[in-house]
């Protein structure tokens, strides 16, 4: 095992949470896109990444969190409070 926990950190000045994606873990199901499809995409090798503009609500954002399989996407509030996982 070999896995990195890098994290990459996404803001969006509209939002209310900050997502954080553990892009080893993330597994290319895209589930996340399907919850939440103004906030996620996947990149050309198939991993998720942010989007620039209007992030979905906090809640839906919250829901894709839930809906990876593999836990790669963190959900914190703005003063850094878990919401998810
Ligand atoms: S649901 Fe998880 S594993 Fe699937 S694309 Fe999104 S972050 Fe990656």
């Amino acid at each position: 095992m070999n896995m990195s926990e890098e994290q990459k950190v996404y803001k969006n000045a509209s939002s209310k949470v900050v997502i954080k994606v553990v892009n080893d873990a993330c597994v290319s199901a895209a589930t996340c896109v399907v919850f939440a499809p103004n906030t996620f995409d996947l990149d050309e090798n198939g991993i998720v990444y942010a989007k620039e503009g209007t992030w979905d609500e906090a809640e839906e954002i919250i829901k894709a969190a839930k809906s990876c399989p593999t836990t790669a996407i963190i959900v914190e509030d703005l003063d850094g409070n878990r919401l998810y996982p």
